[in-house]
């Protein structure tokens, strides 16, 4: 039977503690016990319906865990102060020193530095590929790797990663397959498709709202428990903890999320279309054009489109800094790093979101610096929105 998400949350039902159809938001950061034995055994192992303490666990990260863990067809999930801490988090639960990871060149910049600067000091070793094609994969992989990293979609090139032949390699080797699935919640389900680890920065679509930083880590219930370990646990000792208050209102905003990636993903298509029509070099997915399409249909839900990103390459620098001003003065959106917002972003990502990845990376992945990356927003007359991105690069001639 095909996984629908939408339909897991919905299906997802919480009585908070006085029977409010919102649960209560947990304001503690410790938690009782009435009796010193009972506190024993929870620092021994979890007792179902206890709590010890915020960092660990408390109700309200509870409640968004479980409610992410159906969305991505997982036993379990964790929630965590950001998406860099989730990938950070599970990275270093897997590898320890002398360990090697094969990581998909195309990532975000920050995920690029954190494995190209921070890792090394850790005696970690990361090993960048074009992950699409899995004969470099293949004969990457030596005695001392211990994970393939990637990212369902690739932030900012949109490249498809082929999550059911990576799994199958990652099996065949004995490896973990991380997928970062932030540009596509709910378009595709990446452990159903065999991946090991799914990670979120929930700042961008599942939260909606730009208004915080968040993350997630959704895998087996025994790497949640390996992560929260009092003694060995990456969460629990570095301590990327999310607000309750903050738990509880993105638990909110993922009920929503299923309707969001519907018009975010038929706004984008809409946009790309028009603009491949007018012989712009358009990076989309849901084009027939993308190296990927083929592949996409296979492993997306039906349902939820093909994402609302897409890249356009306006030919320089130059000329791409020219339309982000003009786009921002024409209301179509605004000029900022993110995605996932009601609102259209757009941004430079060869000098923002990816200017961590010095030039030869950046040429070798394909990423010129007149690439615009758009995160379509929720507008309703899309057509209206397409005019005026039309008018603003028609001012290039
Ligand atoms: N993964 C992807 C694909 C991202 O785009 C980002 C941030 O832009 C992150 C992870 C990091 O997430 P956060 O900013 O929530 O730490």
């Amino acid at each position: 039977m095909k996984f629908d998400p939408a339909s897991e949350i919905q299906d997802h039902h919480v009585f908070g503690e006085f029977g409010g159809v919102n649960p209560s938001i947990t304001d503690s950061s410790t938690f009782t016990f009435l009796k010193p034995d009972t506190m024993n055994e929870l620092f021994d192992h979890e007792i179902e319906g206890c709590f010890l303490y915020s960092r660990h666990w408390n109700p309200s990260n509870k409640y968004l865990s479980e409610a992410l863990s159906k969305m991505e067809g997982t036993e379990s999930a964790q929630v965590t102060a950001s998406g860099i801490s989730a990938i950070a988090c599970t990275i270093l639960q897997i590898c320890k020193h002398g360990d090697e990871i094969i990581s998909s060149r195309t990532i975000y910049g920050g995920t690029w530095a954190l494995f190209k600067n921070i890792l090394p000091r850790f005696g970690i070793n990361v090993k960048f590929i074009d992950v699409t094609n899995l004969e470099t994969l293949k004969e990457s992989i030596n005695e001392s790797t211990k994970l393939i990293y990637c990212e369902t979609l690739s932030n900012p090139l949109l490249d498809v990663s082929d999550i059911p032949s990576l799994s199958n390699i990652a099996k065949e080797n004995n490896l973990k397959l991380v997928v970062d699935n932030t540009f596509s919640p709910m378009v595709v389900t990446p452990y159903k498709l065999g991946a090991d680890v799914v990670i979120h920065s929930m700042t961008k679509y599942i939260n909606g709202a730009s208004d915080c930083v968040a993350g997630c880590i959704c895998a087996s219930q025994n790497f949640i428990n390996e992560l929260t370990d009092i003694n060995n646990g990456m969460t629990m000792l570095l301590g990327p903890v999310l607000d309750s208050f903050r738990s509880s209102s993105i638990l909110k905003n993922l009920n929503t999320l299923h309707v969001r990636m519907k018009q975010h993903s038929k706004n984008a298509k809409f946009i790309s279309e028009n603009l491949d029509k007018l012989g712009y070099n358009i990076f989309y997915p849901g084009l027939n054009a993308h190296p990927q399409h083929k592949l996409m249909k296979t492993i997306m839900n039906a349902d939820f489109g093909f994402t609302g990103m897409f890249g356009v390459d306006v030919g320089s620098l130059k000329n791409a800094e020219f339309i982000l001003e003009e786009m921002q003065n024409e209301k179509i959106g605004y000029l900022a790093v993110s995605l996932g917002y009601y609102k259209t972003l757009f941004s430079l990502p060869g000098s923002s979101t990816s200017s961590e990845i010095p030039e030869d990376e950046q040429n070798k992945m394909g990423l010129s610096p007149g690439i615009i990356r758009f995160s379509i927003g929720l507008d309703n007359d899309i057509e209206r929105t397409f005019n005026r991105i039309k008018k603003c690069l028609e001012k290039l001639n």
